[in-house]
């Protein structure tokens, strides 16, 4: 299967992708992590994109969309896939659809994850990462069993730069400017699935279950 998550910064979707990968075995590309991946290793791409994401503004589309692509030619990608921050805008939208075209496969379904803007910002203050192996955790869902260090590596837990107060304003502005109106272009084509994931992950995962069975995706 091959699907697009969309929503807001905060609205869950690297969690709902993590949980879609162990379930089914769904290839997760995040956008995010191929960035921060980079940044960490002081290569040219990641240099080139730092500026922008500490801003809270998206990295430029001629830098991203390529990335994508080269991601989305690896083998393991031939068959399923689900992307977890691309598109963020409609032109990147567009280039995906040409280079599926090209390749003669297509989008199944759009995960779209509901959440109101307060539990949004609730949840990014309450976000924390691990600075070496990335895994997500959170003050109040997710705590680390010792403080400030990762339950699965033993790595440092930080907060992520672009996830302190100043800069969330300006990424959740960017999203409304910029990415949400990729609802309805979606929405247009019937792939719109939308997920109310205010409840906790469980109950988004079985409506998520449910939905992607009805359309004979699952
Ligand atoms: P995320 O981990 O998805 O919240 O992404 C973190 C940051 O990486 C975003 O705020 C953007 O600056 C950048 N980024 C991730 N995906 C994209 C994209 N598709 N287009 C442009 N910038 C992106």
């Amino acid at each position: 299967m091959r699907l697009i998550l969309l929503g807001a910064p905060g609205s869950g979707k690297g969690t709902v992708a993590t949980a879609l990968h162990q379930q089914y075995g769904v290839v997760h590309i995040s956008t995010g992590d191929i960035f921060r991946a980079n940044i960490k290793a002081n290569t040219p791409l990641g240099l080139e994109a730092k500026s922008f994401i500490e801003k809270g503004e998206l990295v430029p589309d001629s830098v991203t969309i390529s990335m994508l692509e080269d991601r989305l030619a690896d083998p393991d990608c031939a068959e399923s896939f689900m992307l977890d921050g691309f598109p963020r805008t409609i032109a990147q939208a567009e280039e995906l659809d040409r280079f599926l075209d090209k390749n003669s496969k297509k989008i199944d379904a759009v995960i779209s994850l509901c959440v109101s803007d307060a539990i949004i910002v609730k949840r990014i203050s309450e976000r924390r990462i691990c600075v070496a192996c990335g895994a997500g955790f959170s003050l109040t869902f997710r705590p680390s069993l010792v403080e400030g260090v990762c339950d699965e590596c033993g790595g440092e837990i930080i907060q992520r730069e672009d996830d302190k107060p100043e800069t969330v304003l300006n990424r959740l502005k960017t999203y409304y400017e910029k990415t949400q109106p990729l609802v309805d272009y979606y929405e247009k084509r019937g792939l719109v699935l939308p997920v109310d994931n205010e409840g906790g992950l469980g109950p988004a995962m079985e409506d998520i279950r449910a939905g992607l069975s009805e359309r004979g995706i699952l």
